[in-house]
């Protein structure tokens, strides 16, 4: 079983190596989970963010985390969902891949994902939990070096999808 994990909590209060952020192109910050993880590292990140000239949807870029416990940001915008006829389905795919590419090269053994594009993007949850930890488990399985992945879900609605994503792939 690849060391994939569900829980529920904030992912601004996890001690782990990196922290994904569910970010917009813009990457200057939010609402939902992008605000929550700028109000907790405090301006030091934004003003990084600004050095950093945005991000294309299903890539990523990695940050130091400042005030919060977590030692990287690695921010990727997610796709919003439209109909399904628009690539969102690979772009999420990249988003996960991307930002654990990130993860690898920058030395993290830990990461922590929120359930990306599922909030105000509107991605239907049952196929975006799917994917997610689909991706994940077929990225560990090439890549050791990186010990412990988890969905960090803020509601319980969202940790039961995981969960049951979880389940179907053992
Ligand atoms: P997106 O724009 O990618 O849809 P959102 O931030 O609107 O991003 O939502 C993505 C997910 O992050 C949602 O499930 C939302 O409930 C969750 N979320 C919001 N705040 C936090 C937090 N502090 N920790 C973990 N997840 C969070």
């Amino acid at each position: 079983m690849p060391n994939i994990e569900v829980i529920l909590g904030d992912i601004t209060k996890q001690a782990v190596d990196a922290i994904v952020n569910a970010a917009n192109c813009s990457l200057l910050g939010g609402g939902g989970v992008d605000g929550a993880i700028h109000r907790a590292a405090g301006p030091e990140l934004l003003a990084e963010c600004r050095t950093l000239h945005g991000c294309e949807t299903g890539k990523a870029k990695i940050t130091k985390g400042y005030r919060l416990p977590a030692k990287y940001v690695i921010h990727t915008p997610g796709p919003v969902w439209q109909s399904g006829g628009y690539g969102e389905e690979a772009l999420l795919r990249s988003c996960y891949r991307s930002c654990l590419e990130l993860a690898s090269q920058n030395g993290c053994e830990t990461v922590d994902f929120p359930s990306i594009s599922t909030g105000v993007y509107h991605f239907p949850l049952e196929k975006a939990s799917r994917i997610a930890v689909g991706t994940i488990a077929a990225y560990l399985a090439e890549h050791p070096e990186i010990r412990r992945v988890r969905m960090v879900c803020f509601d319980a609605r969202t940790k039961a999808h995981y969960d049951r994503a979880l389940a179907e792939l053992a």
